[in-house]
């Protein structure tokens, strides 16, 4: 049996499904397995499919849970598209494309895994489900394309107005059917604030079964470990030795998964954290000093986070700094540098990078001489298609659509405007059935 327990109180303790549900502990601290449980690596390496690698990776997670018995269908459903390593360059350097799902970058795989688990564990016939998300671009539309189409929940997703790239807009706001998006006059920060303000409704909250699905929740995080897993088993197995990777960072999510699949066990040498300007990890990593500040529009928007919530998982992993030291490393990336390396890359290795991707490719080239030995993984967040306003110019080119984004791309738009009031959420959600 494996419990979770609030990085602010370990006698806080509860089951997965109910980590799943609640998304933030009942004191304000995140959910953590009470252990890493140590990878079977040989079982590990027998997978066959993206699908197979996640159910024995997160079976220990599921361990005397709801959820145990329903893992597998859950992980086919989540894992239905493919995260692959691709070499680049003459050098031994790959990347691992994390953008092949429906929205076309990583969120996908923690958000469908999240849908997928949700939807099959028991719940009462006549309870009401409702996804509450505020995004700043990539997350809402992750959370809306995961929920869409399954009846028993109702997703709505705020963004702000005219803040968000044309494409994510439309990412946004194609569902339809049991997902509604409004478009705030405002910003970020004020949708955040109309979020925050229903959660704190009580009868909002029991009205409409309120849940918050953001990235904080411990669904999201634990599939992410698993595309870090088969990547380094498979070039582990051919270098024989573990790659290193560099890692675009915002709210840390993604990072903190390859850090945990590295504490289980799996073969992860180094691990770098690329962070724009946005700088607070870089600062925590190299001095221990953790100030958050507010966050700072960078070309990376989708990790302009001044306040990363899950540093304080990583401090529950290593709360003096000890086991980290040395083996991971994190440095922060101008959008100038940014601006460069994607012209760069794409004349001198033909590769185009979202900018989120940017950033790691980056730091790969200011990595120092004495580290490039080994084998190293750019992960790539988002499928550059996915920011043409910034890329196209840069690279001079038009860059092909893959399908699925080309499939939102031609669906119809459907939102509903409010302003930036309590009221008019509230009458908006109240609306909603
Ligand atoms: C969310 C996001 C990031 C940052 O990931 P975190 O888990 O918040 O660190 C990086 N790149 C893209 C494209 C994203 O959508």
């Amino acid at each position: 049996m494996m419990l979770f327990e609030s990085t602010r109180d370990a006698s806080h303790r509860v089951t997965l499904a109910t980590a799943l549900r609640g998304g933030l502990a009942a004191d304000g601290g995140l959910y953590v397995p009470e252990r890493l449980p140590p990878a079977e690596l040989e079982g590990l390496q027998g997978a066959e499919t993206l699908a197979e690698l996640a159910l024995r990776m997160l079976a220990p997670f599921a361990a005397g849970d709801a959820l145990e018995a329903v893992l597998s269908e859950a992980a086919s459903d989540a894992f239905s598209f493919p995260a692959p390593v691709t070499d680049i360059g003459s050098d031994r350097l790959s990347v691992l494309e994390l953008f092949h799902g429906p929205t076309a970058a990583f969120k996908d795989f923690g958000a469908r895994f999240l849908a997928a688990a949700l939807e099959r564990l028991p719940r009462e016939p006549a309870a009401r489900f409702t996804v509450l998300v505020a995004t700043s671009g990539d997350t809402g539309g992750a959370v809306a394309a995961a929920f869409h189409g399954r009846p028993w929940a109702q997703v709505v997703v705020l963004y702000p107005r005219g803040l968000v790239s044309a494409r994510q807009q439309q990412q946004l706001a194609c569902w339809g059917n049991n997902v509604r998006t409004l478009s705030v006059a405002g910003t970020f920060d004020d949708c955040q604030d109309l979020v925050k303000g229903a959660f704190a409704d009580p009868t909002l909250v029991e009205r409409l079964g309120l849940s918050s699905a953001n990235s904080i929740n411990i669904g999201r995080l634990l599939p992410q470990m698993v595309y870090y897993a088969q990547a380094s088993l498979v070039l582990a197995a051919c270098d024989r030795a573990p790659p290193s990777f560099i890692i675009p960072t915002g709210n840390l999510g993604n990072a903190l998964a390859c850090i945990w699949a590295r504490e289980m066990g799996l073969p992860i040498g180094d691990i770098v954290l690329a962070t724009n300007a946005n700088r607070t990890v870089v600062d925590y990593v190299a001095a221990g000093i953790w100030q958050p500040r507010p966050s700072v529009a960078t070309l990376a928007s989708a990790m302009d986070v001044g306040n990363p919530s899950n540093l304080e998982r990583l401090r529950w992993l290593d709360p003096e700094r000890k086991s980290l030291r040395g083996r991971l490393e994190a440095w922060a990336v101008g959008d100038e540098e940014i601006r460069d390396t994607i012209r760069r890359d794409w004349q001198e290795l033909g590769h185009a990078w979202c900018p989120h991707t940017a950033t790691a490719a980056c730091l790969y080239r200011r990595l120092p001489a004495a580290w490039r030995g080994g084998r190293w993984v750019i992960v790539a967040t988002a499928h550059p298609a996915k920011f043409d306003e910034i890329v196209e110019p840069l690279i001079g080119e038009k860059l092909p659509i893959p399908d699925s984004l080309a499939e939102i791309l031609a669906r119809r738009r459907i939102e509903r405007q409010i302003a930036a009031r309590p009221e008019e959420l509230h009458q908006a959600l109240l609306e909603y059935r």
